[in-house]
């Protein structure tokens, strides 16, 4: 069994943690942040991220607070004509062993956080160096200090420091496309449809668009907005924008989609950025997982799922080889054409616009595919 460390403690690093240590391994995960804030807004769990969860064996924690949307329906943004409709939660259960939830991030990574003991966390560290030879890593942290692992781990997200010290620095490519992210409490809602589902309005071209699905239990409803514009180049979870911007930008969606953006009262706003497939994601005793070797554009919901996914598939990837290279060659093998399919489909933003199937997503299972 390998003493691993893990650099970060988004929702890749814990589901790394908890699946490494349910092998036996020895874990240590390394967080910059001081805290678990509530920072972020929604986590949408399609059911390949439940699946592979329920194995983690947090799934009943989750579904204590998530909302299980009754269906994933589109919109035309001005008739508000109905363009395809999948029913989701009982369906989804029978069909992929697991519904969709959508949640507070926060309170993912409560449950998440929940299934570690607290001595494998070391928050307020900040990876600045990893240094790996023969017999192992050693970690450099912004307060000087340092620690010695067998493997190394990088699942710090889309600025990742592990896949810099991998693989030198990244060039993300800005889209042109902001984000705009809200929640609303429902009951200044009331009378609106599609309260219950995941639905998509698809705008005039194919980066404008309006999102809803319901979070906490269906209490509140979560807002995603997208749309064209230049001049603003700020990649971030927790920067404000204007609601006056948000509703302004929207003019001419159907009167439904406008009284959406109508309740909210406060929104952040990001720039959206594209990154290529990587052509490798490990290097000796150090390898990388979620955000940090596939960061996605948002529009298939698949960033959070991807990484547990990766979390999965590497710790079995870790026990099933005999060694470290042929553990890690076996998960890049076993992840790279589906996170990379992925990675595109999300950037081309056409998924279950009309009619279609989500199974190759959704149907897929980390706990049984080959490694
Ligand atoms: P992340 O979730 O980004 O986690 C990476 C972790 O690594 C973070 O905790 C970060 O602080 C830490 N880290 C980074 N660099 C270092 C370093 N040098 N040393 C030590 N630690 C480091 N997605 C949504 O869909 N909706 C949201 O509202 C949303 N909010 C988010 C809020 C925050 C604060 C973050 C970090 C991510 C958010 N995401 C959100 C993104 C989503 O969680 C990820 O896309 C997805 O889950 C992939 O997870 P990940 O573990 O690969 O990366």
């Amino acid at each position: 069994m390998a003493d691993i460390a893990v650099c970060g403690a988004g929702i890749g690093g814990l589901c790394a943690a908890i699946a490494l240590r349910a092998s036996g391994h020895e874990v240590t995960v390394f967080e910059q942040a001081r805290g678990f804030g509530r920072v972020g807004a929604d986590i949408n769990l399609t059911p390949n991220a439940v699946r592979a969860l329920d194995g983690l064996g947090v799934g009943e924690a989750l579904r204590e607070t998530a909302a299980r949307p009754v269906a994933r329906i589109s919109r035309t943004y001005d008739t508000g004509e109905e363009t395809s409709r999948l029913p989701m939660a009982e369906t989804a259960e029978e069909q992929y062993g697991a519904p969709q939830l959508t949640m507070h991030r926060a309170d993912l990574m409560a449950a998440l956080e929940q299934a570690l003991p607290s001595e494998v966390l070391r928050l307020g560290h900040r990876l600045t160096g990893a240094d790996q030879d023969e017999t192992g890593v050693t970690c450099t942290f912004a307060d000087g200090s340092t620690h010695r692992a067998d493997l190394l781990i990088g699942a710090d997200g889309i600025h990742s420091a592990v896949r810099t010290a991998l693989l030198g620095p990244e060039h993300p490519t800005f889209t042109g496309v902001v984000a705009f992210r809200s929640v609303v409490p429902v009951d200044r809602l009331a009378g609106t449809r599609d309260l219950d589902s995941f639905t998509k309005w698809w705008g005039p071209d194919a980066n404008t668009q309006i999102v809803t699905f319901p979070l906490n239990r269906g209490r509140d409803l979560f807002v995603f907005a997208t749309i064209p514009q230049e001049g603003w180049h700020e990649e971030s979870w927790t920067t404000p924008g204007t609601v006056e911007e948000l509703r302004a930008s929207y003019a001419g969606f159907h009167p439904d989609a406008r009284a959406l953006l109508e309740a909210c009262d406060e929104v952040l706003k990001s720039a959206l950025y594209v990154r290529d497939p990587l052509p490798e994601w490990s290097a000796g005793r150090v390898t990388l997982l979620g955000d940090a070797c596939h960061p996605m554009m948002p529009f298939m919901a698949q960033g959070a799922g991807q990484a547990v996914e990766d979390a999965v598939v590497l710790s079995r990837a870790l026990q099933a080889a005999p060694s470290v290279q042929e553990s890690f060659t076996a998960y890049e093998k076993a992840r790279r054409e589906r996170t990379a399919r992925i990675q595109i489909s999300s950037r081309d933003n056409a998924w279950l616009k009309d009619s279609g199937t989500g199974d190759w997503v959704y149907g897929y299972d980390a706990w049984s595919v080959p490694v």
